[in-house]
């Protein structure tokens, strides 16, 4: 079995199935080692594992609570299949990432996000969790306990989600326009007027002197009256796919065509294969402070990337709590890489990034291809703390796998 992307097969020995969470928690407590999996679009091992917990398997489960703040589903529901089940109840999310395809636990698990200046991380948004560990036991966490902002971005190694709750909010429209061209100089220079142009703001570039589409997504019902030029990038007038050469059909609509959240907060629609498809991805955060002088260390090197790259998004994503988050204690600019599928020269350029990118004290994407010497545990500051946590979790460490020990040991 591969990860979504291909560029990892799975070594487990053995899957055991999600079917109820009584049978789970009696399979872990005499499993030596072992992992959970949710939709499997990371791109590293980290998922990975001798015993493997399919989560998908599990029974859909979907409960809003009496004073209709919060949802809580099953962990392996993906977002795109939550928002399908919120739109009759008239309800909503915060924020999604460039795909809905991807579990809900797994995605929290990793610090997935999406964009906007004043938007937190995906998992920001949690508000309890039911967590099944390695002694047998399930217990639940909530927003408020000292242990649930080490637990929610838990990186897979405290046990297996089986019921996430998140914080909903009365369902909204939202109107995306793009704009093509907006020179680099002039992007670098006005971050913080471009990345709060809107709700949710994108900026898709090859490195070679312009932000080559500008994604700009409105939460309506402020009135949008988008000018055809804005900071010297012209309006498209026609609906775009960030990688050149791929159908925009694969994609939200654009054009200032008004429509739910769910069908405009992720680039890429559901029903089609998200991004390129065939691709390894990588992605750094840096603070906010440092994000001119970051995007200018990459323009830099964007020659020496290039015949690796297909596209890369840059996103803004606010301050969390959560002690592992790539987004803990600091707004993030953040610096993605779509590469080809080669995945020597993935791992390449992102070595090359993730040393350019090291000046400016970067933080990696836990689901995504980095070096291991990138990782910038010291920037972390309650790691400690995680250790400490985790090991509480799981006293006999079963949910440690190569790449927990291989980053942390
Ligand atoms: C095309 C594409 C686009 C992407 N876009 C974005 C984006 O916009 N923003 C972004 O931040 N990332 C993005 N990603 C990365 C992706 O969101 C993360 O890798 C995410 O963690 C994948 O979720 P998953 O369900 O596939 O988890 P998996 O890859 O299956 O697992 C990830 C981690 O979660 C753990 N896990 C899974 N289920 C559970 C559970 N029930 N309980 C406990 N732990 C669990 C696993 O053990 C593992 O540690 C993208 C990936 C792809 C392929």
């Amino acid at each position: 079995m591969f990860n979504w992307a291909g560029n990892h097969e799975y070594g487990a020995e053995h899957v055991i199935e999600l079917t109820s969470v009584s049978a789970l928690a009696e399979e872990l407590a005499r499993t030596p080692k072992v992992r959970a999996l949710g939709t499997r679009h990371s791109f590293n091992d980290i998922a990975d594992g001798q015993v493997i917990v399919d989560t998908l398997v599990a029974r859909e489960h979907l409960e809003i609570n009496a004073d209709r703040t919060e949802v809580t589903v099953n962990g392996s529901m993906t977002y795109g299949r939550l928002a399908e089940l919120l739109e009759p109840l008239g309800f909503a999310l915060h924020n999604l990432a460039s795909l809905p395809h991807i579990s809900i636990a797994g995605a929290i698990s990793t610090g997935t996000h999406g964009s906007g200046v004043n938007n937190k991380s995906l998992a920001a948004a949690v508000t309890g969790i039911e967590l099944a560990t390695s002694s047998g036991e399930v217990g639940r966490l909530v927003r408020g306990d000292a242990d649930f902002t080490g637990s929610v971005v838990g990186l897979g190694a405290l046990g297996v989600m089986t019921k996430v709750s998140l914080e909903i909010e009365p369902a909204y429209e939202v109107a995306q326009f793009v704009y093509d061209d907006l020179p680099q100089e002039v992007f670098g220079a006005n971050i913080d007027e471009i990345m709060g142009l809107g709700y949710s703001v994108s900026g898709f570039t090859t490195w070679g002197g312009s932000v080559e589409q500008l994604w700009v997504k409105h939460r309506l019902p402020l009135h949008v009256d988008m000018p055809a030029t804005i900071f010297g990038a012209t309006i498209a007038s026609e609906d775009r796919h960030p990688i050149r050469g791929h159908a925009a059909g694969a994609c939200t609509a654009q054009r200032g065509e008004a429509g739910l959240w769910s069908d405009r907060l992720p680039h890429f629609r559901i029903d089609f294969t998200p991004s390129a498809g065939d691709e390894i991805q990588s992605e750094f955060f840096v603070e906010w402070s440092h994000a001119s002088d970051a995007l200018d260390a990459l323009h830099r090197i964007g020659e020496q990337i290039a015949g690796a790259l297909l596209v890369s998004e840059i996103r803004a994503v606010a301050a969390d709590d959560l002690w592992m988050s790539p987004h803990h204690g600091r707004k993030s600019l953040a610096l993605h890489f779509t590469w080809g599928p080669d995945k020597a020269a993935a791992e390449t350029s992102a070595e090359l990034v993730g040393d350019i990118l090291a000046e400016f004290d970067a933080r990696v994407h836990w689901g995504k291809v980095f070096a291991p010497h990138h990782v910038n545990l010291a920037s972390f500051d309650r790691l400690d703390d995680y250790l400490h946590l985790i090991d509480r979790f799981d006293q006999r460490r079963a949910f440690r796998n190569d790449w927990f020990d291989r980053l942390f040991d």
